[in-house]
């Protein structure tokens, strides 16, 4: 199994499948985009298959979550999906997308064995959607979810961003609406990993924020601390139930001594953690012919090497060289 030097287990890959968007949110990419990479760099979809067949059956990985960059733009996704879910002991899989496109392809991934979906949705509002993503996607993004919906890709869980001045005054009408729509809502602390190096921590919405909000218009109920386990989202009952709403403090209530993860871009790289500055190759080993033992060991290697926390508290912390949209969120 993958175990590392405090005797944190990972059972959870988070597989980013491509570094290209179409959308360019402002906490994630600048307007222009960014150098892609090319696309002999990129994992094959065959290669790709082949190291989570290795996580799963050799390293103990029970989920796995693809992600980006966006997902959905990555021709072979249902093929990649299909074929995962033929592996002996099958992962539970997820997506993590912005939801275009989901309209498209929601029936082909839940026939394909997909699980379930993570859709990104920071507003209700179509002109601060333009703002906050620089596109006009808005209505795409909401019929996503509800074909996603519909096709038994449940729970749709919704991620959400809260910056301010733009829609820090939405967390309550976005719980609202979740809750009607019957998605699972969770809001995520901005963090520092936007490529443009903007992130301020006075600057950014908290945890305790987003909770003081929610509070003018619903009663929240702490879950207790054994639901949250090595899940990030810690979780609040809305009004007695049966709705929740998660809210993911990676920054001022971080959940690193019970990480579970363990992640690999879409360039073949593992890495232990979203903040990590070290990187293990394993595309080289891949495309050298290296056994799938051998692959195993590197991995676990790495692992062993994963470091305690974020160390986004130190007065030292480097925010790493690749943005989120480089590593999968
Ligand atoms: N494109 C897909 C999407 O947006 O869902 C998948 C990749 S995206 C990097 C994954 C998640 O990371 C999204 O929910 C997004 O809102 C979140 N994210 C991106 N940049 C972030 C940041 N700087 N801080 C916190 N969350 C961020
Ligand atoms: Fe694209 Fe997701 Fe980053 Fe937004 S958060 S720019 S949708 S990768």
């Amino acid at each position: 199994m993958l175990i590392d030097t405090y005797g944190r287990v990972a059972t959870d890959l988070r597989v980013s499948l491509t570094d290209r968007c179409n959308l360019r949110c402002t906490y994630c990419m600048p307007e222009e985009g960014l150098q892609w990479l090319g696309k002999s760099d990129l994992l094959t979809d065959d290669e790709i298959v082949r190291l989570i067949s290795i996580a799963v059956t050799e390293l103990g990985i029970t989920e796995v979550r693809f992600t980006g960059g966006e997902p959905l733009l990555r021709p072979g996704l249902v093929g990649i999906v299909e074929r995962c879910a033929a592996l002996t002991p099958r992962p539970q899989m997820s997506l993590t997308t912005n939801g275009i496109g989901l309209k498209r392809t929601a029936t082909a991934l839940k026939a394909a064995g997909l699980d379930r979906v993570n859709v990104s949705l920071d507003t209700l509002r179509p002109d601060v959607f333009k703002t906050l993503t620089r596109r006009s996607r808005h209505q795409d993004v909401l019929d996503g979810m509800a074909a996603a919906r519909d096709a038994g890709l449940t729970p749709v869980k919704v991620n959400a961003v809260l910056m301010p001045g733009l829609n820090d005054n939405e967390a309550p009408d976005l719980l609202a609406w979740a809750v009607e729509n019957d998605y699972e809502l969770r809001f995520i602390e901005q963090m520092p990993l936007d490529a443009q190096h903007g992130w301020k921590r006075d600057g950014m919405i908290t945890a305790g924020d987003i909770l003081e909000s929610l509070r003018t218009r619903f009663t929240l109920t702490e879950e207790g601390d054994t639901a949250r386990g090595s899940a990030p989202a810690e979780r609040w009952v809305v009004d007695g139930g049966p709705h929740r709403v998660g809210v993911i403090a990676s920054v001022t209530r971080p959940f690193c001594g019970a990480c579970d993860r363990t992640r690999l871009t879409a360039d073949g790289q593992v890495r232990t953690c979203l903040f990590a500055r070290e990187e293990s190759d394993l595309r080289a080993a891949l495309r050298s012919d290296a056994t799938d033992q051998e692959i195993a060991e590197l991995w676990k290697v790495a692992m062993w090497g994963k470091k305690a926390g974020s160390g986004l508290d130190d007065p030292t912390f480097l925010q790493p060289d690749r943005p989120m949209s480089a590593i999968g969120g």
